[in-house]
């Protein structure tokens, strides 16, 4: 983390919980957040979107949706626009995550939609990037990642345009086989490069949070990394314990560190 920028710690729920756990787990969340140094936000499945705003709304936790898609409106079964979102009191939306990049078969320029539906709607875009382990061990990290931020930073209309961007390496989610602070660093560091080259003064302020197997042990050490400003959290944060001690976690209090 840098003294410039609150750290976000946002957690996904992904296709999980009940209605009654996402209002648990989001009571959790804004108690623990009350009077931490962190800034905190949960994305909810789309049904318990109305339900969780009514828990967070006027707290520091912030919310958001999973997905959007590019269009304003139309024939889309089961698809829920930027606008939708927002109504319902979203200040987020993740962009391409990986799952639906490889399940869902949103590419860079469906991705790159969705980014500018968002913005246009007036959410803040969290644009999601990642290599595969396949494109890791052929050296080509860098050039996958700046190809996804680039598709990104394509929509961006101008300097007050909100934006922040998750660098989620595709191996390390959900398999318990988190990155390390040194592997975040350089690619955190490619990617605030890459910002800086259209916009330096965004660069200086955009959020690039780590995704991957954070746990609440392993949160300090990236907290610790200047570059890493929070996390994206799946797994973890489906149990409040856990994911209420990473709202409160610091490089130096940390659980762990
Ligand atoms: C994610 O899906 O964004 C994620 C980081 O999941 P996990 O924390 O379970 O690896």
């Amino acid at each position: 983390m840098s003294a410039n920028r609150i750290p976000l710690i946002a957690g996904n729920w992904k296709m999980n919980g009940s209605r009654a756990d996402a209002r648990a787990w989001a009571e959790a969340a804004v108690a623990a957040a009350g009077d931490a140094s962190n800034d905190a936000a949960v994305f909810p499945p789309y049904p318990w979107l109305g339900e969780v705003a009514g828990v967070v709304g006027g707290s520091r936790v912030a919310l958001g949706g999973q997905a959007c898609h590019g269009e304003v409106s139309g024939a889309y079964t089961a698809a829920v626009s930027a606008g939708m979102l927002m109504e319902t009191g979203c200040r987020y939306v993740l962009c391409g995550h990986s799952e639906r990049r490889a399940l869902f078969g949103e590419d860079d320029a469906f991705v790159a939609g969705t980014l500018g539906a968002a913005l246009r709607a007036g959410l803040e875009p969290v644009l999601c990037v990642g290599e595969t382990l396949e494109e890791r061990e052929t050296g080509n990290t860098q050039s996958v990642l700046l190809r996804q931020v680039d598709a990104g930073l394509a929509e961006i209309r101008g300097p007050d345009d909100p934006l922040t961007i998750a660098y989620e390496p595709v191996w390390a989610i959900g398999t318990g086989k988190a990155a390390s602070p040194a592997e975040a660093a350089e690619a955190h560091g490619w990617i605030r490069a890459r910002v800086a080259e259209t916009d330096a003064e965004r660069a200086g302020r955009v959020r690039i949070l780590y995704g991957g197997s954070v746990n609440p042990e392993n949160i300090g050490g990236f907290l610790e990394v200047p570059d890493v400003d929070g996390a994206l959290i799946g797994g973890a944060a489906l149990d409040p314990a856990k994911f209420s001690a990473m709202i409160r976690a610091t490089p130096a209090t940390a659980p762990g560190a």
